[in-house]
């Protein structure tokens, strides 16, 4: 799945946390909705200006002023390496709110800091905090290891998908439900660690090998989904093979040893009268009857 730099603005627009970032003179260049509402500053008020002017006027918990001083984003910019703690900011009405500030460099494609990103979360109301997370987890998109689309993700891309096949019936769309076999086995004789790589090439596997149109996601765990545009029963089962195939003749270096795994897969067509209930429940059940078969193997349903 690619994002377009829209959908990561509207992303980033929606976090629940105040978001800015500056350049190298420490000149706003990005204020989020939510640094908005915690800081009482719009957009317009704080962008093109530099944070050391004393707009935001940090504080610690002993009130001694970060933005003239030690200020945590200029330390990271110089030094790349992460801040975080618990300051207080200016509200534009007067008041300070308590929040948790992190503070990291923000650098080019040759690694070169080009300016620091602020995230922080406002922790004056616990309840808030706690609806924070609620919200970021309903919200992100991404599945942090794999960076593939993640289960909430692929949910609504199947729900968009019910919605097209409604309005013109004539669209078909495939699923396919894919499980890594005996995945346990290489945590166990390789460690965790390993199993994170493992995945990580999986997802990329998928994801090079996708359609511009098609949406791989992680499911959880080992699991994987793929919402296949366009395809009837044929092309399907032959798409599902290949990644199987692709999957089962690659492997990750570990040391001196080659790890490959292989993963059986359910694979379904939506059915017009089809709830996401039933048309996972059913790519589930044909994933089954793959493992029961004997696993590395496609199951079409
Ligand atoms: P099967 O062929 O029947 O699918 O066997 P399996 O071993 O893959 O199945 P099982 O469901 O028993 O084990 C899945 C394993 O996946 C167990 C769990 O520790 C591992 N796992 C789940 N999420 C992660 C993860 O994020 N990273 C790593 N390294 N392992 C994970
Ligand atoms: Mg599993
Ligand atoms: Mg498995």
């Amino acid at each position: 799945m690619k994002l377009t730099d829209d959908s990561f603005r509207r992303i980033l627009d929606n976090l629940h946390d105040g978001l800015y970032f500056v350049d190298r003179q420490r000149v706003i260049t990005y204020w989020n909705k939510a640094a908005e509402r915690i800081s009482g500053f719009t957009a317009a008020e704080v962008v093109g200006k530099s944070c050391a002017d004393n707009i935001l006027t940090h504080v610690d918990g002993h009130g001694c002023a970060l933005c003239t001083g030690t200020c945590p984003l200029a330390e990271t910019m110089c030094d790349g390496k992460l801040r975080q703690g618990e300051i207080y900011l200016h509200h534009k009405d007067g008041h300070r709110v308590p929040v948790s500030v992190r503070a990291s460099p923000l650098t080019d494609e040759a690694g070169s800091v080009i300016g620091g990103i602020e995230l922080f979360t406002d922790i004056s109301h616990q309840a808030a905090n706690e609806l924070r997370i609620i919200e970021l987890e309903r919200m992100a998109l991404l599945d942090n290891l794999t960076q593939l689309a993640n289960r909430a993700y692929v949910e609504r891309e199947i729900i968009s998908r019910f919605e097209e096949i409604r309005r013109f019936a004539d669209q078909p769309f495939g699923f396919l439900f894919m499980d890594i076999d005996h995945f346990k086995t290489v945590n166990d004789r390789y460690g965790h660690d390993v199993g994170d790589v493992v995945l990580k090439f999986i997802a990329r596997t998928l994801n090079a090998n996708a359609r511009p149109y098609d949406v791989y996601g992680r499911w959880g765990g080992e699991e994987f989904a793929g919402v296949i545009r366009c395809i009837g029963e044929k092309d399907l089962e032959r798409m599902g093979n290949r990644l199987r195939s692709l999957i089962e003749t690659s492997y990750v270096v570990h040391g001196d040893r080659r790890i490959s795994v292989t993963m059986s897969i359910g694979a379904t067509l939506f059915r017009s009268d089809d709830t996401t209930e039933n048309l996972v429940k059913r790519a589930d059940e044909l994933l089954y009857r793959s493992k029961r078969a004997g696993r590395n193997r496609l199951t079409l349903g």
